[in-house]
Parts: C-alpha cells; sequence; structure tokens
C-alpha cells in the first residue's frame, strides 16, 4: 500500500511537497504503524506560506468586524457538528483516548467562541474635550501574519489558543504544527475553506527546525506564538525578538500538587491519578510531583496506588482509560527515568515498564509508575519527564511543601489540596506558579481569561487568549483630534497642555 504524504496548506488549498522535499513517517502510536508520511518544508516552501498570508492580509484586515465574526460563527457550528471526526484524527496520530481527544477540540472550541465575540474585545476608548474642543480615543489594530508553532502533546487545541484570536482580530496566520501529529491541523483548515475563510488568511507549513528557522526571520512575520518545550521556547523566544517580532513562548513545565493534612484524601486520590496519567502525562498541565504532608503520605499512597491498578491501558479507541506514548524513544526515555528513581532509592509502588496494553501489534505503551520517597536531587523529580509517571516527594508541613514549589524553575500550573480557605488562600497569594489551582488538580483556565506560566515555563509578557490574546494580536494607536472652531488660537508653540 503507498502511503500518502501530507502535504502543506497554503492560499485555501492543500500544496504537494516538491518530489525531492524532506518527508516524515507518521505513526498511529496505539499499534506502531506507519499511518501517512508528512512533508517537511524548507525555507522556500515557507515562503510560500507566509508570502499568501502576507498577500491577504490587507484584505482580510479591512473586511467589516461583523463579517469576520460571522465567520467565526461558521467555523464554530461546523467544528461543533464535527467534532468526532477530528477526535479520530487526534487519537490516530498522538494515541490520546477517544474521550480526551474530545475534550480536547471542546477546550479549542471555547477560544473560538472567545473571538466570536471581537467586535466586542476591539472596542477602544473615547474622551470628549480632553482639551478644549479636543477629543481623543484609541483603537486596536492587527498585526500582520501571525505564526503559531506547536507541541505533539495537543495537535488541535493549542494552534486553537491563538488562530481564533488573532484571525478575529484581523491578522492572517501560519501554523507550524508538530510533525508527529500534523493531520488535524491540515482538517481545521479545509475547515475554515468550508466556513467561508478567504484563501491565505489560515495557511499551514510542515515541518521542523528548518521550517521554524524560516518563519523566525522571515521580514514578512509579525508576530510568533510558540508552544513547546523549554529549551526551543528560549530559543523561538531569543531568535524572533532579535528578528524584531512580537514573540510569546510557552514551554515546559513539573507541575506540583500540595496535599495537606486536612484535605479529603480521597478527591487528592482521585486527582492525582486523573491529572497524573491522564494522557498519559503527556499535558503540560499534568501533576508529576504529589508532595504529600508526612502524617497522611502512606494513606495517600496507598489510595493512589489501589486507583492505578483499576486503570486499563490501551488503544484509544477501545474505551481504555490510558494510551500510548508518542514515540518509541519517547517511550524509552520515560522507562529510562524509572530506571533512574530506582537506582537513586526512590520507592517503586507501582512498576509501569511491564506492560501488556488493549491494543493491536506494537505499540508505544508504558503502565502508570508510582515513585514514593522522591527527593529533590533525583533526575525524576528535577526533569519534565512527560509521561505516566508520578512522584511522591514527602514534607514536614505546608512552609517546606510552598519552598520546594517556589524553588522549581518551571511555573506552569500548581495545585493545594485542603479543606483550610485560609491556608489556600496563602497559598495563591505565595506561590510563583502562573495557574493554580484550590482543589482542582488541572487548572487550566476558561478561553475568557488567560493562560501561561511564570519563569521557565513562558518567555514572554503575554500569555495566550483572554485578554492578554487579543492584547498581543493586536497593537493600540491613540487618536487626537480637533476640528476647528471659530475661537481656534493660532500659532501655539509650547508643549501642548490640557487647558
Ligand atoms: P518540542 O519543543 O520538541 O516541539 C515544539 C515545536 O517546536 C514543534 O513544532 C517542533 O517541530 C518544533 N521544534 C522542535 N525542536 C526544535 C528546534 N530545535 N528548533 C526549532 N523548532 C523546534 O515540544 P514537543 O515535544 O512537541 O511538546 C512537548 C513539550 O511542550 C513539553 O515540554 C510540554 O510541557 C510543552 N508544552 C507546554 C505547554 C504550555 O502551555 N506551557 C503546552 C503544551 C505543551
Amino acid at each position: 500500500m503507498t502511503l500518502q504524504t501530507l502535504g502543506h496548506w497554503i492560499n485555501g488549498q492543500e500544496v504537494a511537497a516538491p518530489a525531492d522535499a524532506r518527508t516524515l513517517d507518521v505513526h498511529n502510536p496505539a499499534t506502531g504503524k506507519v499511518v501517512r508520511r508528512v512533508a517537511l518544508a524548507d525555507a522556500d516552501q515557507v515562503g510560500e506560506a507566509v508570502a499568501a498570508a502576507a498577500a491577504a492580509f490587507p484584505g482580510w484586515r479591512d473586511t467589516a468586524l461583523s463579517r469576520r465574526a460571522a465567520i467565526l460563527f461558521r467555523f464554530r457550528e461546523l467544528l461543533n457538528a464535527r467534532q468526532p471526526e477530528l477526535a479520530a484524527l487526534i487519537t490516530e496520530e498522538h494515541g490520546k483516548v477517544l474521550a480526551d481527544a474530545m475534550g480536547e477540540v471542546s477546550r479549542g472550541q471555547e477560544v473560538v467562541e472567545f473571538a466570536c465575540g471581537m467586535p466586542h474585545l476591539l472596542k477602544g476608548g473615547f474622551t470628549e474635550n480632553a482639551s478644549t474642543g479636543v477629543d481623543v480615543h484609541s483603537v486596536r489594530q492587527p498585526l500582520g501574519v501571525s505564526a503559531i508553532i506547536s507541541p505533539f502533546n495537543f495537535p488541535a487545541m493549542v494552534p486553537m489558543w491563538f488562530f481564533p484570536v488573532a484571525i478575529a482580530a484581523g491578522n492572517t496566520v501560519v501554523v507550524k504544527p508538530s510533525e508527529k501529529d500534523p493531520s488535524p491541523a491540515n482538517w481545521l483548515a479545509a475547515l475554515w475553506a468550508e466556513a467561508g475563510l478567504p484563501e491565505g488568511v489560515f495557511n499551514v507549513v510542515h515541518g521542523d527546525k528548518e521550517a521554524v528557522d524560516a518563519l523566525l526571520t522571515d521580514p514578512q512575520v509579525a508576530s510568533v506564538s510558540f508552544v513547546g518545550s523549554t529549551p526551543v521556547a528560549r530559543y523561538v523566544y531569543e531568535h524572533g525578538t532579535a528578528s524584531g517580532k512580537r514573540v510569546q513562548a510557552l514551554g515546559g513545565a513539573k507541575n506540583h500538587m500540595l496535599v495537606l493534612p486536612d484535605a479529603d484524601l480521597d478527591l487528592a486520590a482521585d486527582a492525582a491519578v486523573s491529572a497524573g496519567y491522564g494522557a498519559a502525562g503527556e499535558r503540560c498541565m499534568a501533576i508529576s510531583a504529589v508532595v504529600a504532608v508526612d502524617s497522611i503520605a502512606d494513606e495517600l499512597v496507598a489510595k493512589i496506588s489501589e486507583r492505578t491498578q483499576g486503570l486499563r491501558v490501551g488503544d484509544g479507541t477501545r474505551s481504555c482509560d490510558m494510551g500510548p506514548l508518542i514515540t518509541a524513544e519517547h517511550r524509552d526515555k520515560v522507562a529510562a527515568y524509572v530506571d533512574a528513581g530506582e537506582e537513586a532509592g526512590a520507592t517503586l509502588v507501582l512498576d509501569g515498564r511491564s506492560v501488556d496494553p488493549d491494543a493491536e501489534g506494537d505499540g508505544f505503551f508504558l503502565n502508570p509508575t508510582l515513585l514514593d520517597d522522591v527527593t529533590p536531587d533525583m533526575t525524576v523529580y528535577t526533569d519534565e519527564i512527560f509521561g505516566p509517571v508520578l512522584s511522591v516527594v514527602r514534607v514536614e508541613g505546608y512552609e517546606e511543601g510552598l519552598q520546594l514549589i517556589n524553588g522549581n524553575p518551571y511555573g506552569n500550573g500548581t495545585a493545594i489540596f485542603t479543606n483550610d480557605g485560609g491556608a489556600a488562600r496563602r497559598f495563591q497569594n505565595e506561590v510563583e506558579v502562573g495557574m493554580i489551582g484550590i482543589n482542582v488538580p488541572i487548572p487550566v483556565p476558561m478561553a475568557y481569561y488567560s493562560f501561561g506560566g511564570w519563569k521557565n515555563s513562558l518567555f514572554g509578557d503575554s500569555h495566550a487568549h483572554g485578554t492578554e490574546g487579543v492584547h498581543f494580536f493586536t497593537r493600540g494607536k491613540v487618536v487626537t483630534s480637533r476640528w476647528l472652531d471659530p475661537s481656534h488660537a493660532g500659532l501655539q508653540l509650547g508643549f501642548p497642555t490640557n487647558a
């Protein structure tokens, strides 16, 4: 059987890559089989996509806001009707279970819904008679071509954190999805075409570092929204800003969940299992460190262990709880972290390295692993593992737990489990992390708030979507105007004052 090679999406249609283009195999991680290939763009192809977006910009910028919003509403309706199709594609290439893929699409769709309100969000201010006979008003205008570079773990939702807002605000976009699960981006591009978006407003180029570098240096790219690992986020931020672009670069994470002695331990154990092993731990908001106060740690570990043993691991299309990891290499890397944790003296409560998944073929599976007595010097604690490995670090109390979290170089998400409102209130004030859950394990903000971490989890000033997203994709102008009346004062060489 000849495999299809997924092409780029430029100017309203899929464009095949040149015959000599580099390609990459795309796997179904649940079977280990290659399901298609993806073309990897070189600088010329990236240039074509950027040129298409740049050519479409003036027309789209000047399209009436009500018409732009109407196209977004149509896109929302189509996405709503065809959510299972997109979810199936996500499961095929990423491996996450279907219910989780449906959840991913829903959370992306919420940003589309937020962006449908762009006519309201773009309203400026107006001051009448700021000075005698002088009025002042502000407007926000789109930037131009916005590049969006996304990671493998949310092939639909992460691009959707950005493009609905960018497009509704009048920008045109070039999406560079992860080469590991590229198809959802083309599916979304076709949906935009069906919704009536003009050609060239939404483009997709597939590729790796070569394509990213071309976007970072193309003078027609005005902004870059990046999500991925911390070293690449830092690189994208440094190189993008050096080329004069506006950049927001969201990086990796190591999310802690602090469990105080007065917490509901059943709730905390449910949360740890769901947030630790959901999507096989391949979420930037996954819990990877459970920080348990000593006095309840034994009981909590027992409850987490009992629940974890009931999880079914297998093909995401078979109603399992947890799917495979993204590649064989990543599966091996995660297993090596478990080896290292064991060698460093952590207690192996559940060993996920032996696995008998509910799947056909040779998928990239691991079972959930639970490590207790993890200390902050072990690599299972210091590194972002991005797999189904939960580490329990024991602390004496709140203070030690807080210091541990604040000492960590990442600051994406965190959670506290307690029934003490005063402790929760102190935590939200004192913890140096961007997104905080109180008895909520994965505190992903709603679309009308903004998503983003602190420290090594975000480079730049703007978080994704919400008000910060609208600001990122627009720039402000303030207009001061005077319509002369017969009393105007003639020449005035002094600095204007408000009289
Ligand atoms: P990654 O950094 O390997 O890749 C992200 C993107 O960058 C991809 O499009 C990839 O093609 C490109 N890329 C990879 N290496 C590059 C290089 N050397 N130069 C230029 N571009 C390069 O990340 P990933 O493995 O796809 O995704 C997992 C990571 O993303 C995790 O670290 C996770 O925490 C992070 N993530 C963060 C958030 C967040 O909101 N902070 C959300 C989702 C994922």
